[in-house]
């Protein structure tokens, strides 16, 4: 293999080899730009140095090769003692990491040639002592694993209140020797004085720094791939250190906070490499600099043009001033913000530079999300008390509330409040609900607390651990003994994690206020939002269904884009004051008994439906029949023990601890739940069919489709189906009859199960739980984090579709399904349906559409937009 390329050999689609600034610094000198020569060590060499320890072999004969080149090419060697060539040696791998790696600076100084470039820069003896230092500083650091600490004290120690620029020759001079002695002592060797050997050891620091810790928990964070390795860029270096008429800075093609074009960026005079980012002096807004070097100020503004118009994007870029003389350093296509993101896509659409479908294919779902949450002012004052995991993006304010009943008593009397658990679990459901935000000490990303409030788009901050929660006492301790007790106001930010004391002013989203239909399309952000999904809507293949239980939901995903409901449950219609009837069914010992209660359930069902059909406007609805066991709806065991042992017990409270007692199940999830309760409990399931039937009957245009859940042999569908379609022929209503696929056994049977099937919904939290065989409820706070650490997954398969394991059932299914039913129409139900990767993923596979939270629609729209393109 070829390891090592001269920037003249490569270009930016090698980013995979050469790494992103590599990449990029060939294309711009392709592009005939001011760039310093330079070469390009492999990412995969950097790779097999990771995995084998070594250098592959023929790598120092390639850089030794290159290095001649490059000496040839400048008329000097490296660290030629009269007049010395002194190179860069840079980290650069494919994603831009910012920061998180290194670079060594002005390698090929020692004692000789920094006489040499002391001449040769016409006796300015300051700058070649003060690059010296530098070498020294960013070397004894980063290759020789010295405390950076100690060098920035030495340096503190002798400027006093003066700036590094104050420092003279002989100052810089004495402070060389004292960097020295440092890495003596801190290494027991001498600074190393051979440049080649400088450089040698400086690219593998670069490779190593891509395990540094802060690198392995940046590309966590960012799902960036542990094993791409990194490029290595070795470059000639110029000199913004010289003197005033020198200089370095960053800018931006554009503003990357609001995507406004114009001049963004900041110069520091006399200073290299990091100083402008580092803050070790005041930098000037890149403006001024026209006043100070005109022609190298109207050279980059050219060369920003160039850049933008080469890229079609927003570009930021890195660049230095050698005595008058522009050198460009490095360019990217820039990070920015989700609204700048938006904006610049538009923006670069009306410029002619790209098209709509490459302005969908610019912004992310994720982005879009963003941008839906309400934001703390930037500007306010905050009192910050503790931080956890961001784990529901958006700014909440309320009262603190330390239990669900509470926060439901509270809400309805109209307070905001902020629920505030250790934890949260399935019984905290109506308070996270009534609360305006959840925070949690314990618990990570896919805790239920964050899983859920995701789902309901509430803002949650998860795992605060230096919180202590006293639910008893109705108080949290903050560090520093700060107490805040129920009633007290707090603010929580779901977007950085951050918790605060009192209240924190809050902003709207202009966003879902244009979602909702409140406002007209205004202000620049939500012109471009609505550009960019109604082509996103155009371009699309995937529906997007909403999973609503409820009119009111129902209602927001059809304002949301919904083209339909493609889960609504039937089991918080048997919770409140239904509960009595449930619990009639369940201990009716006769026929007669039985039928009774059932008859007082349907026409509350009826009524249910009606709302979401009137609320659907003729739009579809999938109605999954009862899922969960019944005894989820009988009261607490311990509760009615210890009523029976205290002798408070009522006749029909033995009849319920006894019901309670026969249905207990060691392992709920697996047991008597979805289908089978249907063929268990007479009537259950008709009683359901017959409500939706009716109501469909007395709603005009209404689309019922009934699903049925935990199938897993055609058989227990046969019998189900057989009945709904009996009862349907004799109201005279039609409606579709089809099956979750949630069960491995179903999405292997499936060219069977489509024989009973019109349709198939894939339910992929429990076909994930059942492939995996874990339990969501048990194992995120149980494992996971170890999991994620050891790479046996990269993202949760609760958030993201397993593609490997669950997303082959889906495609197995997808295909016998078809096979057997032509026109088979096939969705997913579970909460992959509004997560970004698993929409694409459902394109790929061919189903119909995608259902997901209300609040996620729009996400969904726009990633099954962008999945099409
Ligand atoms: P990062 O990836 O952290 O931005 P860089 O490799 O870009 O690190 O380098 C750090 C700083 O050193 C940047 O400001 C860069 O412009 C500067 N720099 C890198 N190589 C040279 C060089 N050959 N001459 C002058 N400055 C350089
Ligand atoms: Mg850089
Ligand atoms: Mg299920």
């Amino acid at each position: 293999a070829k390891y090592v390329y001269d920037f003249t050999e490569g270009n930016r689609n090698l980013k995979d080899l050469l790494g992103g600034k590599g990449a990029n610094l060939a294309e711009m000198t392709n592009l005939g730009l001011p760039v310093p020569h330079g070469f390009t060590i492999t990412t995969e060499a950097c790779r097999h140095y990771l995995a084998e320890g070594s250098v592959p072999s023929g790598l120092d004969r390639e850089v030794a090769q290159q290095l001649t080149a490059l000496e040839t090419k400048m008329g000097r060697k490296l660290g030629q003692a009269d007049d010395p060539l002194l190179v860069s040696v840079r980290s650069g791998a494919k994603f831009s990491m910012p920061g998180m790696m290194e670079t060594v600076l002005n390698i090929g100084l020692n004692d000789e040639s920094v006489h040499g470039l002391a001449k040769q820069s016409g006796g300015n003896d300051r700058f070649a002592w003060d690059s010296y230092r530098r070498l020294i500083q960013m070397f004894g650091k980063t290759v020789l694993d010295i405390d950076g600490d100690l060098f920035e004290r030495a340096l503190d120690d002798l400027k006093g209140r003066r700036q590094d620029t104050d420092l003279d020759s002989g100052e810089l001079q004495q402070l060389v020797e004292t960097y020295k002695g440092i890495v003596r002592e801190q290494t027991g060797k001498d600074f190393p004085a051979d440049p080649r050997e400088q450089m040698r050891l400086a690219v593998m620091a670069v490779f190593d720094s891509w395990n540094a810790p802060r690198a392995i928990l940046y590309r966590r964070q960012e799902r960036i791939p542990a094993d791409l390795g990194t490029a290595v860029n070795i470059m000639a270096m110029v000199f913004g250190n010289y003197g005033n008429d020198s200089g370095t800075g960053v800018a931006f093609t554009r503003d990357p906070g609001s995507g406004q074009q114009g001049i963004y960026g900041d110069y520091l005079q006399n200073a290299q490499g990091e100083d402008v980012v580092a803050g070790i002096r005041n930098t000037i807004p890149l403006q001024d600099l026209e006043h100070l070097d005109k022609p190298s100020y109207d050279q980059l503004v050219g060369i920003m043009e160039t850049l933008e118009n080469h890229y079609r994007d927003l570009c930021d870029i890195e660049f230095t001033i050698e005595r008058g003389k522009l050198w460009m350093l490095q360019t990217r296509v820039g990070k920015r913000t989700p609204a700048a993101a938006f904006c610049i896509a538009t923006q670069l659409v009306d410029q002619g530079l790209i098209t709509m479908d490459e302005a969908v294919t610019r912004v992310t779902g994720d982005q879009l999300a963003q941008l839906m949450f309400p934001r703390f002012d930037g500007g306010a004052e905050k009192k910050k008390i503790a931080k956890g995991m961001n784990a529901s993006p958006g700014a909440a304010v309320g009262k603190a509330v330390f239990s669900s009943e509470r926060a439901v008593e509270l809400a309805e009397q109209g307070e905001d409040v902020i629920l505030v658990r250790r934890e949260t679990n399935p019984d905290d459901l109506a308070g996270m609900i009534a609360a305006k935000g959840i925070l949690t000490s314990r618990g990570g990303k896919t805790s239920h607390a964050a899983v859920v409030a995701r789902g309901m788009g509430k803002t949650c901050v998860c795992g605060a651990e230096e919180l202590e929660v006293l639910t008893a006492e109705r108080r949290f301790v903050a560090p520093g003994g700060v107490t805040v007790s129920e009633g007290e106001v707090i603010s929580i930010d779901g977007t950085t994690g951050e918790v605060f004391l009192g209240e924190v002013p809050v902003v709207d989203s202009a966003v879902v206020e244009y979602f909702e239909g409140v406002t007209e399309p205004e202000d620049d952000l939500v012109k471009a939002v609505d550009r960019i999904m109604s082509h996103a809507d155009a371009a699309r293949r995937l529906g997007v269904r909403a999973n609503a239980d409820t009119p009111e939901d129902a209602a927001r995903a059809r304002r949301f884009g919904a083209q339909g409901i493609g889960l609504c449950r039937t089991e918080h219609m048997f919770l409140g004051e239904r509960r009595q009837l449930v619990e009639d069914l369940v201990l009716a010992s006769t026929d007669d008994e039985r039928q009774t209660a059932l008859d007082a359930l349907e026409p509350l069902q009826k009524s249910d439906f009606i709302g979401i059909f009137q609320a659907m406007d003729g739009a579809p609805v999938t109605i999954r029949l009862i899922d969960p066991p019944l005894h989820e709806f009988l009261p607490d065991i311990v509760d009615l023990s210890v009523k029976a042992a205290t002798g408070e017990a009522t006749d029909k409270d033995r009849k319920l601890l006894s019901a309670v007692k026969r249905l207990h199940e060691q392992n709920p999830m697996l047991g008597l739940r979805g289908v089978r309760l249907g063929l268990v409990i007479p009537g259950l399931f008709d009683m359901q069919v017959r409500a939706i039937a009716q109501a469909a009957a007395e709603v005009p245009g209404a689309r019922p489709e009934i699903m049925i859940p935990l199938v897993a042999a055609v058989q227990e569908l046969e019998s189900v189906r057989e009945e709904a379609v009996r009862i349907l022929a004799s109201t005279g209503v039609e409606a579709l009859v089809g099956t979750m696929i949630e069960v491995p056994r179903a999405a292997l049977t499936a060219g069977q199960i489509a024989e009973a099937a019109e349709f198939f919904s894939f339910g992929t939290n429990d076909l994930t739980q059942m492939a995996w065989g874990f339990s969501r409820d048990d194992v995120e706070a149980a494992f996971f984090s170890r999991y994620l650490d050891l790479g046996i997954f990269g993202v949760s398969p609760f958030e993201t579709i397993d593609r490997e394991g669950v997303g082959r059932l889906i495609e197995i299914a997808v295909r016998e399904g078809r096979a057997a039913r032509p026109d088979l129409h096939l969705g997913i139900c579970g909460e992959h349906g509004g997560d970004p990767d698993s929409v694409h993923f459902c394109h790929e596979v061919g189903l119909d559409y995608v259902s997901c939270s209300p609040f996620r629609i729009p996400v969904a729209r726009l990633e099954a937009g962008r999945a099409a393109l």
